[in-house]
């Protein structure tokens, strides 16, 4: 009867190990992968007289009409 409790016991702890390291450090990766590549959108920019973002072929802003230089 303890063996039994003993083993299940012990099983129960590697799976759990197993599964954290299978799970959870990948998970907490991506999570850290995707918060880096948050800022860096290659699709819009700041423009430089508003701060407002507008996208990244704009020759002007669309927020107050000045002409973007590249
Ligand atoms: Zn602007």
């Amino acid at each position: 009867m303890i063996g039994d409790f003993l083993n299940a016991l012990i099983s129960f702890v590697i799976i759990s190990f197993v599964v954290y390291f299978l799970v959870v450090l990948p998970m907490n990766k991506l999570i850290a992968l995707t918060n880096k590549q948050k800022p860096i959108d290659p699709t819009t920019k700041k423009c430089p007289e508003c701060l407002s973002v507008v996208p990244l072929g704009a020759k002007k802003c669309m927020f107050c009409t000045s002409v973007l230089k590249k």
